[in-house]
């Protein structure tokens, strides 16, 4: 595989990044993960929008962002993904100094690397629907930011794998929020709920596409708060994200969801973004 590390185009396996890297000493940076339809970057302006503002909000200075699409678009076509369906994976640390809490010296250069690879959605869950468990949220109150230090979801994603569930749904004192790895919605009386975004969440790039598809079809929708006790009262539960499109969420803590199958405004909305980025036939 070739990637793209600090200017350079290589192979994965000479890639070098120091101990000293502030990513690895600190989780000190961000990253996007950006799906690729037939070689295409779905929504670029908008994951490199947020991960701007993620370095803004963190101080990482000194990165050329508008270099960054062509360097995608090189690592899809030395990959051989041009016309594939792929992620670019893109992080950026605040680069590598010797270990001090402190912000390295200015000029101290970010790391920067991408990798390309090829994807398929979990396209089963995506039509037998999955179940999700909620737990507490013990992350920081910056998730607004789309930092690399995911301790707290790989702990809850690991606790749903073992807990045989395909999401953990983090509770804010009882509200609920996102999943470790996607946004959450919800449909009650046949609207289709959004937590509002603050600064518990990260505004997800996929959760803002269902928003305006849901427009599209005359799905109506709110922004509100949801809690925990209210789960018994939808009619869906929906989980969306880059990585998993839209995904029925059927049993929340082992209890069912509606009528515990993917509801109609899940398989509308499936079919919608579907149709958005499958590139038409030309
Ligand atoms: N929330 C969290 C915590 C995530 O990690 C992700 C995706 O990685 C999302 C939401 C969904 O965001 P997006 O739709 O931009 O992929």
């Amino acid at each position: 595989m070739i990637v793209y590390c600090n200017g350079e185009f290589m192979e994965k396996s000479k890639v070098v990044i120091s101990p000293d890297d502030r990513g690895f000493l600190f989780a000190d940076g961000v990253y996007e993960v950006i799906r690729a339809y037939q070689g295409r970057l779905f929504k670029r302006a908008e994951h490199f929008d947020r991960l701007a503002y993620g370095l803004k909000e963190l101080r990482i200075g000194g990165v050329d962002l508008n270099s960054l699409a062509a360097i995608a678009a090189r690592l899809l076509t030395d990959n051989g993904l041009a016309k594939a369906d792929a992620t670019v994976y893109l992080q950026i640390t605040r680069g590598s100094a010797p270990r001090s809490h402190r912000f390295p010296p200015t000029g101290t250069p970010p790391t920067c690397y991408l990798e390309a690879k090829p994807f398929s959605p979990p396209t089963n869950v995506q039509q037998t629907g999955a179940a999700a468990i909620t737990v507490p949220d013990q992350r920081w109150a910056r998730c607004d930011i789309k930092t690399i230090a995911l301790l707290a979801n790989t702990l809850a994603h690991q606790q749903a794998h073992e807990a045989g569930a395909f999401e953990a749904i983090f509770a804010r004192n009882g509200v609920l929020q996102e999943g470790s790895h996607s946004s959450i919605l919800f449909v009650k009386d046949n609207v289709l709920i959004s937590p509002p975004l603050t600064n518990h969440i990260l505004a997800g790039i996929t959760r803002s596409v269902v928003h305006s598809v849901a427009a599209a079809e005359s799905i109506s929708t709110a922004t509100r708060s949801c809690h925990e006790d209210e789960l018994p009262e939808f009619q869906e539960v929906l989980m969306v994200g880059t990585t998993v499109d839209i995904v029925p969420i059927t049993v929340v803590n082992g209890r069912p969801i509606g009528g515990g199958a993917p509801g109609p405004i899940a398989r509308k909305l499936q079919s919608a973004l579907h149709k958005l980025t499958q590139p038409s036939p030309s």
